[in-house]
């Protein structure tokens, strides 16, 4: 596995479950397939708690889980796995959706002049700013024209950070 897609799951985990997420993840990946009530015994969490975050990472189709019957108690238990293809996929997808959500942003701020107050309560477009009669709708200070070459800089280096 390389260590750019490692990093990757690992962000992930820990983004979908914090902490604990991160350990079940780490401790998946060094011993392979585990039954869940072997992973919360190795790390000291409730297997309630491991299930929880189990099937959230199984939402987000980072893990697998498969059902095994155990031939002595009749009794069923799931062997959970990492499944790294999807890692990729589904960071992918979210990259995705931030960059078009900032090339929205972008198009509205280039299309747009924009009125903020100066005590910093609101920020709006001019034609908003001509229906206050350009003055802030919260404290009635009178709205200034903003430059905002700053924002579409911003976004635009946001962009390109992320490929787009
Ligand atoms: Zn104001």
């Amino acid at each position: 596995m390389s260590s750019r897609r490692m990093n990757l799951l690992y962000r992930l985990a820990e983004a979908l479950a914090g902490g604990e997420g991160l350990k079940i993840i780490e401790c998946l990946v060094r011993n392979g397939d585990m039954r869940d009530d072997e992973l919360a015994l190795e790390l000291g969490l409730k297997p309630n708690v491991v299930r929880k975050i189990l099937y959230r990472f199984a939402e987000n189709s980072i893990v697998t889980v498969q059902r095994f019957r155990d031939e002595k108690t009749g009794w069923f238990y799931f062997k959970w796995r990492v499944q790294l293809d999807q890692v990729e996929l589904y960071l992918e997808n979210q990259r995705q959706r931030i960059l078009n959500r900032l090339m929205e942003r972008l198009r509205y701020e280039e299309t747009h002049e924009f009125y903020s107050c100066p005590k910093g309560c609101e920020r709006v477009p001019f034609e908003r700013a001509v229906e206050q009669s350009f003055m802030c709708s919260r404290c009635g200070a009178p709205l200034q024209y903003e430059d905002n070459a700053y924002v579409i800089e911003a976004l635009k280096s946001k962009i390109k950070e992320l490929g787009g």
